[in-house]
């Protein structure tokens, strides 16, 4: 290789390099490069270029020239596309036509077969860059140069030929095809250069929508805790632009006190990494903030944060908070006083409530009456009525609806209401009326006012504030519907009062005049001889005292009823009690036998009502001896553990397991045919049965219909 061919072949590798900025000119956007105007530009430049290349060859002998055209078009076929590598190698197949001499066929024929070899490469092997690109590029680049190696061949003179083989098929063999893959990786990564930063204007432009169109505020501050980002919506809120407020600090921009606060939550982050959340009060918003350790890209860690404005979400949580509050609070039992004062304690959350009032309206007179009055300047005494007569108030009670009423509104309202003036005057006024629970009739009027902010409220405000006011109405009868309540018991209990001294008294006026006709009937029965009139006397006697024992049952109920029942307990022995009972009904003349059955003579001692146990027990007895016709009727009581359990036995009717549900009621008496002979108020059991309950006792029967019953109590033994 002499020293021509080495400065031809540099002078080829600068204009080949200078063919990779081709790519640069022509690839400004994807869309550009792929239209065809563009790609005949292309094609056309690149034909340029090779004619360049042509321009500076290494001359092997006068009219045999080489230079590196294979490699140009051969590259532009593998990158450019068809059209403009076609462009390309028909410009420099006519520019080496023109060029001439001997070599003219084997120089067209280069041209031919690198283009072709390109263009068919990306044709068929359109992924060829994906894979193992330099492999490709080998395989490409020693298919174009054995061709360009064949097409000597087209030399018609023999020496030449043989000359030309001599001297150009190592150069061929290897410079050339290292050159193509050369300028082949060169533009692969040019092209890849060209993807990153599309990639990466793609990524910027991305991230600086998502950052700066943002709702929420955003910054990020580096490892000295000094602002390097901050997005459109927290420069506003700061009212600083971003040029004032990146390199600024927390104390710059908010003052040592807040800083301070901030310092702590960011020293959190960049010490330990975690995310922290809090919440706060700035200026009159409620923010929410979530800070995050950042990566700045060196081993240093900063912090960034997203803050969101949830004034609204707060203030409605705040509103649900005192909505149930209030909801719970008209439930409880307060007087009004004490409800005011917590509503308006509640209210001063979501309401600016510095100046509150309530105003009850009396039809009768047409007056006012306040139960709460609440201002900062008005301290007049608000406890007798006032007239207030086209007032605000006045006004939202007569219209039935809550208004905001500012000086605009007053003028307006003024044209078709005469407004007088009450109190001092405010910038703007909220009223609401007070309903019944029918929602018809306005009973009163609560309001609002404010002297120093004329936007105090807003039309929201309003609608809470209505609700609040319904509440109160809502409570107000509740207080007054409850008075009459109470009124109205006590009345009943007066006169429930009444019923039972009136049924004492006349338990008392019967009574008395029965003993008298019981106590002479007996002493006729004693003196009469005549057997007719004995009947006779027998039957006053008895029928005075089934009248007794009926008077005796409804009193007892009439008691139970009016919970005039006294209960006496005491600690006493039920041997001689049960003794006593069981005497008692010998000395009757029974038509059948009483048995007594008790486990000792003395000493079974319970805590009880004795008085009370005794009348059960007696109740018992006489209905067992009442349904027994033959047989006995027993009387005893077993020992238990922790209890005592008395019982009445009989040999009697018995009673049916259906009956045996029903006879614990008041008034029943079994049904049957026996229904007759059987007299009775169908009070006795029911009267045992409330006994037993009072003195934590329970009561059953068991029984069998035509064998008997048993009637049990048990009672606890202290
Ligand atoms: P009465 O005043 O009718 O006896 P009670 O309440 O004492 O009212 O009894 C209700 C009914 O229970 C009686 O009418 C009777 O049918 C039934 N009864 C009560 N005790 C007995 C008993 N020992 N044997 C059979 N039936 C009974």
């Amino acid at each position: 290789m002499n020293i021509s061919m080495l400065v031809g072949l540099l002078q080829n590798i600068a204009i080949l390099l200078a063919f990779t900025l081709v790519y640069d000119i022509i690839w400004t956007k994807e869309t550009n490069f792929r239209r065809l105007l563009n790609r005949v530009f292309a094609g056309i430049t690149l034909g340029g270029v090779a004619v360049l290349l042509m321009l500076s060859p290494f001359t092997l002998m006068p009219g045999l020239v080489f230079d590196t055209r294979s490699v140009l078009l051969l590259n532009s076929g593998l990158f450019f596309g068809p059209v403009a590598t076609l462009i390309a190698a028909i410009i420099s197949a006519f520019y080496r036509i023109y060029m001439g001499g001997p070599g003219v066929m084997m120089g067209v024929a280069t041209i031919v077969f690198a283009s072709l070899t390109g263009i068919l490469w990306k044709r068929f092997r359109p992924n060829w860059r994906k894979g193992n690109n330099i492999l490709e590029l080998v395989i490409v680049s020693y298919i174009a140069h054995l061709l360009m190696l064949a097409s000597v061949t087209l030399i018609k003179e023999d020496a030449l030929r043989q000359e030309l083989l001599k001297t150009m098929t190592v150069p061929i063999l290897t410079i050339y095809p290292l050159f193509s893959i050369l300028v082949g990786r060169l533009l692969i990564n040019r092209m890849n250069n060209h993807k990153l930063k599309r990639e990466l204007e793609q990524s910027e432009a991305r991230y600086e929508s998502f950052i700066n169109r943002n709702s929420d505020m955003m910054f990020m501050k580096d490892e000295n805790r000094r602002f390097v980002v901050a997005n459109d919506m927290f420069c506003k809120i700061m009212k600083k632009s971003r040029e004032e407020l990146i390199g600024m600090n927390d104390d710059e921009i908010f003052g040592k006190e807040v800083a301070d606060r901030y310092r702590d939550s960011d020293k959190k982050v960049m010490d330990t990494g975690e995310i922290v959340y809090y919440e706060e009060v700035y200026k009159d918003k409620v923010t929410e903030t979530a800070k995050f350790p950042i990566s700045l890209g060196t081993t240093k860690i900063g912090v960034g944060a997203i803050i969101r404005d949830v004034t609204i979400k707060y203030k409605k949580r705040e509103m649900q908070e005192v909505l149930l509050y209030l909801s719970r609070l008209s439930l409880l039992d307060h007087d009004l006083n004490t409800f005011m004062e917590k509503v308006h304690f509640h209210m001063k959350r979501v309401i600016k409530a510095d100046n509150f009032f309530i105003a009850l309206y009396h039809k009768e007179d047409n007056m006012y009456s306040f139960p709460y009055y609440v201002d900062e300047y008005d301290k007049s005494d608000y406890s007798e009525k006032a007239p207030l007569e086209n007032s605000f108030t006045d006004y939202i009670r007569v219209i039935g609806k809550g208004m905001l009423i500012n000086k605009e509104a007053e003028m307006r309202i003024s044209e078709t209401f005469p407004l007088n003036q009450f109190g001092d005057d405010c910038l703007i006024w909220m009223g609401a009326p007070l309903m019944d629970s029918s929602l018809k009739e306005v009973i009163g009027v609560a309001a609002v006012q404010d002297y120093h902010d004329e936007n105090a409220y807003k039309e929201e405000d309003l609608v809470l504030f209505e609700i609040f006011a319904n509440t109160i109405g809502i409570f107000i009868e509740r207080m007054t519907n409850i008075k009459k309540l109470k009124e109205a018991k006590d009345m009943a209990e007066q006169s429930d009062r009444l019923k039972t001294s009136f049924l004492a008294n006349m338990s008392h006026e019967i009574r008395t005049p029965l003993n008298g006709i019981i106590g002479f009937a007996d002493i006729l029965l004693g003196e009469i001889e005549d057997p007719n009139l004995k009947e006779y006397t027998m039957i006053i006697n008895s029928s005075a005292h089934r009248l007794l024992s009926t008077i005796n049952d409804v009193m007892d109920i009439a008691k139970i009823e009016s919970g005039q029942i006294n209960i006496v307990r005491e600690n006493f022995d039920i041997v001689p009690m049960l003794t006593d009972v069981y005497k008692f009904f010998k000395r009757q003349s029974l038509k059948i036998d009483l048995h007594l059955t008790i486990p000792e003579e003395s000493g079974r001692f319970i805590y009880s009502d004795k008085i009370k146990i005794q009348q059960i027990l007696i109740n018992l007895v006489n209905n067992a001896i009442k349904f027994t016709n033959e047989g006995y009727v027993e009387l005893g009581y077993i020992n238990e553990e922790e209890s005592v359990l008395m019982y009445v036995k009989d040999t009697g009717i018995g009673i049916s397991i259906e009956d045996q549900k029903r006879i614990f009621e008041r008034f029943t008496q079994v049904d049957g045919a026996n229904k007759r002979v059987y007299e009775g108020t169908g009070l006795g059991l029911s009267i045992v049965r409330e006994f037993a309950h009072l003195l934590d006792g329970e009561v059953w029967v068991e029984s069998e219909p035509g064998k008997g019953s048993m009637f049990c109590v048990r009672f606890k033994s202290n």
